[in-house]
């Protein structure tokens, strides 16, 4: 597996990675606001001289108080890139330090420091060569949603015909972010930039909801019968450590080979001064 949080041997695209020389902070102005979930919304921020970026890859964000002490996150970016516009999704951590600013009290007009696009490995566009026609299989968890949700949106944008599904976990019918999009995504299989979407419930499930609450399983992460080639699928795994491991886990069970797996998890990244 190729993993973004180095463990035995596993490359991992995320928190400790340094930006590339000259990526410097960016001043960014809070533009638009959109809730997802209870506790979750995406920023659109206006980034002046931001040049785009791939779906996967993630920025820092950094917030300065007058006093001069700065905390800084990491944020996957949750659109496709656009000229001088970076979006952001951020789930409310309750007692975190950065988190409920960026979902309770951040303003329209208020402004923060952005740096990227960060990150090379946990990316996908539609027509990768190194996919080729091959199918795409991404398994989120919580807030791992969210660069998942950008690579759907690029592929959408792309028209792209690729055989994708998202497997998504969450807690309960609250907690779903994208509901609306992922809905409409999923409605007619036979559209351009459709994709099979299954919802896993693990503690609370909607009335109507097939499957009883429970973690992720290897039924969950298996293919559509359609899928020519279901083990030759590049599959991208985003979302808290222990949902990485446990995910991994299964799809070693299912037969996937290592090489297939990209992951990328959604550890604390606190940098604070
Ligand atoms: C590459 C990357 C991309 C990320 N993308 C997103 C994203 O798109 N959306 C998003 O909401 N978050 C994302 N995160 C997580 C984000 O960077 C922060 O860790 C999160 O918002 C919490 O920050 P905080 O300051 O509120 O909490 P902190 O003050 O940092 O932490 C408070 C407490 O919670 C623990 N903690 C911190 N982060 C987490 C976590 N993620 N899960 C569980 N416990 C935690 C800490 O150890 C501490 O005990 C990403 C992380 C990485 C590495």
């Amino acid at each position: 597996m190729t993993d973004t949080n180095a463990t035995e041997g596993q490359a991992d695209s995320s928190a400790e990675e340094t930006p590339p020389a000259g990526n410097h902070w960016r001043k960014a102005t809070l533009i638009g606001v959109h809730p997802q979930s209870w506790h979750s919304r995406t920023l659109v921020l206006d980034v002046p001289g931001w040049a785009g970026h791939l779906p996967g890859q993630h920025v820092d964000v950094r917030l300065t108080a007058a006093d001069g002490y700065s905390a800084q996150r990491s944020y996957s970016l949750a659109e496709p890139a656009t000229p001088d516009r970076v979006a952001v999704t951020v789930d409310l951590l309750p007692h975190g330090e950065v988190s409920p600013y960026l979902v309770e009290s951040m303003e329209l007009g208020d402004e923060l420091d952005v740096r990227g696009p960060i990150g090379g490995w946990f990316v996908w566009e539609p027509g990768d060569p190194s996919i080729g026609d091959g199918p795409v299989l991404l398994i989120a968890g919580g807030s791992g949603v969210v660069p998942l949700v950008t690579m759907l949106r690029a592929r959408k944008r792309a028209v792209d015909s690729t055989p994708t599904m998202l497997v998504y976990s969450l807690r309960g019918p609250r907690d779903l972010m994208y509901g609306p999009e992922l809905e409409e995504m999923s409605a007619d299989l036979s559209a351009p930039g459709s994709a099979e979407v299954r919802l896993v419930y693990t503690r609370k499930v909607p009335g109507g909801h097939p499957r009883p609450a429970s973690h992720l399983t290897v039924e969950d992460i298996k293919p559509p019968s359609a899928w020519p080639e279901p083990l030759a699928a590049r599959v991208y795994v985003c979302g808290s450590s222990g949902f990485v491991d446990h995910a991994a886990g299964l799809l070693h069970k299912a037969g996937y080979p290592d090489d297939r797996i990209r992951t990328e998890r959604f550890g604390p990244t606190g940098v604070d001064r």
